[in-house]
């Protein structure tokens, strides 16, 4: 598991100034929650990390690597965005695997890989199944699993329930998390939902106007004055 500093971050967009010089520090295997509202700069940050978006001024690390410069494919990062495009030509087991067979890993090790993600994400009967035959939910979980059969070192989600009711989003809440009790993967997830952010993390980040407004446990960041 890699820990994620990110130090002094800054962001230019032309005149306009998104991050005040930022710093986050994220243990391995921690899973840290982003909040606050809209324009706050959260996704900007979330950017950065995945080599979405050029760095201004600071510093991203990863593990023990500075990546300011590598392509997000060499970050040992996966993203989980709220638009999950699915190919709906493809079947829930190709849409799975699509990533590593790029990747020219050998066929039983793919096979190997989308089997057990399948199993932990309850997707197995899914498997010959297109993303227009399954529930909104059931989406949700093929988006996932495509990134976690990447076997990840590091996870990245941008607002991954937004698009979806509430009591799925509930369910899909207490899914995320088992996953991460069992994987232990350091995650950076970007929220406006402080009911999502107060379940899910270990350590909350609020920020506000490209600064951070405060950050620590959720029982430090809600219940103190
Ligand atoms: P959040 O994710 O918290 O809603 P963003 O990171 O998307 O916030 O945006 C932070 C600030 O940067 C906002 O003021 C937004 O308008 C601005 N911004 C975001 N993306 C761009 C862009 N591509 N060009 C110019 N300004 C942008
Ligand atoms: P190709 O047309 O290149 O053989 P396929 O998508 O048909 O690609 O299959 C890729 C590999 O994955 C094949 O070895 C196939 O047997 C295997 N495979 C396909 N679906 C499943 C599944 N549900 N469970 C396990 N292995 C599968």
């Amino acid at each position: 598991m890699s820990k994620i500093e990110i130090r002094n971050l800054v962001k230019m967009y032309g005149a306009h100034q998104a991050l005040h010089g930022i710093d986050i520090s994220i243990a391995p295997g921690e899973f840290c929650v982003l909040v606050g509202p809209s324009g706050c700069g959260k996704s900007t940050t979330l950017r950065m990390v995945a080599g979405l978006e050029t760095i201004s001024g600071g510093e991203v690390v990863i593990g023990d690597r500075v990546v300011n410069g590598l392509k997000p494919k060499d970050r040992g990062i996966a993203m989980v965005f709220q638009n999950y495009a699915l190919y709906p030509s493809k079947t829930v087991y190709e849409n799975m695997s699509f990533s590593l067979r790029l990747a020219k890993m050998p066929k039983p090790e793919i096979a190997r890989r989308v089997n057990d993600v399948a199993q932990i994400l309850e997707l197995t009967p899914l498997l010959e199944r297109k993303p227009g035959a399954l529930s909104g939910g059931q989406r949700q979980r093929v988006a996932m699993g495509r990134a976690i059969v990447r076997d990840p070192e590091v996870f990245l989600f941008d607002e991954p329930l937004s698009n979806l009711d509430a009591k799925l989003r509930g369910q899909m809440r207490a899914e995320i998390k088992r996953l991460h009790q069992r994987l232990n993967n350091t995650i950076i997830y970007v929220t406006h939902d402080q009911v999502e952010a107060m379940t899910l993390a270990d350590k909350i980040v609020i920020m506000k106007d490209g600064r951070i407004e405060q950050q620590g446990t959720p029982d430090e960041v809600f219940h103190d004055p």
